[in-house]
């Protein structure tokens, strides 16, 4: 959606082919089946969130005129079972100590904790451009080479990293550990503030946010059946054009005739809950020392959405496991949990959500032009720089178009470069 964005901006003709009857891929919203006596709820298949630290994103969101769509949020809560909650916010210090007075009264770490981290931060910066092995080693390894106390581990390092990354610390190449901390924590002093969207995902690819931008055709329902140099075959027909872009996940390439490179999937969990009343009067959270990770309050504080990422645990579980997992971790930080009833629960386990950022991944990630000429690869999985996210995912977009746009002899810019 991001190259299409871009080159119709820029005065190409371009069509778009998509699988499913909505755009939005991994990344989108659907109606969920309802009782006869109810109307169909339309939700995520999970939350999504961003950083004010993805600018390309954001600029896709801009090319659509739906940037007001997103809201931003100042304050995290770390939340302890037993419910005690520390906020983390930025104060008045320039960054990078912007953070310095919320991080001393977050009563979920102890002073240990703190001296541990605080080093560990003041090393992440010098090392982020010094050291060459960060895509060698895991980030659970530097941090125990920093000598990180368990508790700082599990409490910041792993709660803020591994839904960010999706993969455990144990898993993640230490270089996106220390993407995330350097352009969402340290470099400026608002890229923390985390974007969520206020529509459901879909509707921010509407029709309407489409008309904005020059000629983009959208075919939906129209699943590509094979990628070959003299163009894709859709519904038994050869579809030819000057240029292609294939944005397949990474699993489906081979399929249509492309070579797959040899990651594997990290799984994410979403699981919604519907109460008869209100549980928390928070917009969102962190919930430390358990299976649940974030909590979002999407109504009211009677929707709420759980999120658990690399949730490897989960996969062998049943739905219904699953949700006495959730309610059993609600109630250890939400009280109102025990008296409230569950109307309505709806589970969605994503075995293939992203590509694990693991160690010695980073330079199988493939450049834009592909083994075929004329066909250039996009996708979260591609060498962006980023984790599988929807900035990565934006990025690989504009890249894909810039190749295109310097083929076609009228080279472009799209990519905005990283914060400083
Ligand atoms: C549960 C979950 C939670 C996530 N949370 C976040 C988050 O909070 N923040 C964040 O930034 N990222 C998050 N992500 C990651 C983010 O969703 C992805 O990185 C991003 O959407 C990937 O975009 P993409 O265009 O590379 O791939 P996709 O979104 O997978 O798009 C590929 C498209 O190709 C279509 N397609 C497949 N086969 C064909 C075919 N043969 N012909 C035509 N079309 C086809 C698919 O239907 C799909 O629409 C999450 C992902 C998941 C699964």
């Amino acid at each position: 959606m991001s190259a299409a964005a871009a080159l119709g901006s820029a005065g190409f003709e371009v069509e778009l082919f998509e699988s499913r009857p909505f755009l939005g891929g991994r990344a989108t919203s659907y109606p969920v089946p309802a009782s006869p006596d109810e109307e169909a709820e339309t939700i995520d298949n999970c939350q999504h969130i961003l950083l004010r630290c993805c600018v390309n994103l954001l600029d896709f969101y801009e090319r659509l005129g739906i940037r007001d769509r997103i809201r931003f949020y100042r304050e995290f809560y770390f939340i302890e079972p037993g419910g005690r909650i520390s906020v983390f916010r930025r104060g008045r210090l320039p960054a990078p100590l912007h953070f310095t007075g919320a991080f001393l009264r977050m009563a979920c770490l102890g002073r240990a904790d703190k001296i541990a981290i605080a080093r560990a931060l003041l090393a992440l910066r010098r090392e982020r451009t010094r050291r060459q092995d960060l895509d060698r080693i895991s980030m659970l390894d530097w941090l125990l080479q920093k000598r990180q106390t368990p508790r700082a581990i599990d409490r910041f390092w792993r709660q803020v990293l591994v839904s960010a990354v999706n993969e455990d610390l144990e898993h993640m190449a230490a270089r996106h550990g220390f993407q995330v901390f350097w352009l969402g924590f340290l470099s400026r002093a608002d890229s923390y503030e985390m974007g969520v969207p206020s529509v459901p995902l879909a509707e921010l690819y509407s029709a309407e946010a489409w008309k904005r931008i020059g000629a983009v055709r959208i075919q939906t329902r129209c699943p590509v059946e094979r990628i070959a140099a003299e163009g894709f075959t859709v519904g038994g027909q050869l579809r030819s054009a000057d240029y292609y872009i294939c944005a397949l996940p990474f699993e489906r390439l081979e399929a249509l005739g492309l070579p797959a490179p040899p990651f594997t999937h990290s799984p994410i969990t979403g699981i919604h809950l519907w109460f008869d009343r209100e549980i928390t009067t928070l917009p969102h959270a962190t919930l430390l020392d358990r299976t649940i990770q974030w909590m979002f309050n999407k109504n009211a504080g009677r929707y709420l959405q759980l999120v658990v990422s690399a949730s490897r645990d989960l996969t062998n579980l049943s739905r219904n496991e699953i949700v006495e997992i959730a309610i059993g971790d609600l109630r250890l930080f939400f009280p109102r949990v025990r008296e409230a009833r569950l109307v309505k629960s709806h589970v969605v386990k994503e075995q293939r959500a992203t590509f694990s950022a693991a160690p010695e991944t980073e330079s199988l990630r493939p450049e834009p032009p592909s083994v075929l000429p004329n066909v250039f690869l996009a996708g979260d999985w591609t060498h962006t720089g980023w984790p599988a996210t929807m900035e990565g995912a934006v990025r690989s977009g504009y890249r894909a178009a810039e190749a295109i746009a310097h083929a076609a002899g009228k080279p472009a810019h799209f990519l905005l470069p990283d914060l400083p």
